[in-house]
């Protein structure tokens, strides 16, 4: 269309006339990769749906899983507020790096002061215990991230991988024994107990919405549109 002519026209080409591309997944919001892109690879990327890069090293057109099969569907491509990068969301048919890691950026750097993470799953939940709303509850959405990225990735040895591969009769099996062991909690008035029972209940009820694709969010307008509109029930 012309008016993408348009925005082509004011996309900021570096001074080697590529452009930086940053690679997410559009389901689990993980940034795969970064590379770049000429104009042929964006009009090759914007017809074709897959992504397609300028490889500096080797000084082609790359057709990103060409050669390993791990493709990569676009779903949407973002310029940002300068034009000068853009941000690709895609659906991957397999690892984004040759390493076979999912994600480029799979090492990290020593943080002064930050203690390294026991595991991936640590890590990724530790919020700095913030005490805004906000931050309280952060936790729940970033749990919900993190849940939604193992269904996709079926990490092993993951709990969560685990029950995604068993299924939903076992997500539902755990749900009814984790609302077992809350009543008993409460009911012998122990409340260390109840927050370990509580956690794992909420838990797996995070998965459970992650195995029915029914999102947290749908969750919080319902529960903000009875606190707008008190019911008896
Ligand atoms: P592929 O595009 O996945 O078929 O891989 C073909 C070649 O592209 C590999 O052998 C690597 O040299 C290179 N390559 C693939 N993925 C990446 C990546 N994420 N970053 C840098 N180079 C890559
Ligand atoms: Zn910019
Ligand atoms: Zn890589």
């Amino acid at each position: 269309t012309s008016g993408q002519q348009e925005i082509l026209e004011g996309i900021r080409w570096n001074d080697a006339g590529l452009l930086p591309a940053i690679v997410q997944d559009d389901t689990t919001l993980e940034v795969l990769m970064f590379a770049y892109m000429n104009p042929e690879s964006l009009k090759l990327s914007l017809e074709s749906g897959q992504t397609w890069f300028w490889s500096r090293s080797r000084g082609e057109l790359w057709h990103k899983g060409g050669t390993s099969g791990n493709t990569q569907a676009i779903t949407s491509i973002h310029y940002d507020c300068d034009s000068d990068t853009l941000l690709v969301k895609v659906k991957p048919e397999g690892p984004a790096c040759h390493t076979g890691e999912v994600s480029c950026f799979y090492r990290e750097l020593p943080l002064a002061g930050k203690a390294a993470a026991d595991t991936p799953q640590a890590d990724e939940l530790h919020n700095g215990g913030s005490q805004t709303a906000e931050g309280r509850f952060a936790v729940l959405a970033e749990l919900e991230r993190v849940i939604a990225e193992r269904e996709a990735e079926r990490p092993e040895g993951a709990y969560t991988t685990y029950l995604f591969d068993k299924g939903v009769d076992k997500i539902l099996k755990k749900v009814g024994e984790e609302t077992a062991e809350t009543i008993i909690a409460a009911k012998n008035k122990d409340n260390a107990e109840l927050r370990l029972e509580v956690s794992d209940l909420i838990y797996h009820l995070l998965v459970l919405l992650q195995e029915r694709k029914l999102p947290l969010d749908e969750i919080m307008a319902e529960l903000s549109a009875r606190h707008e509109r008190p019911r008896r029930d």
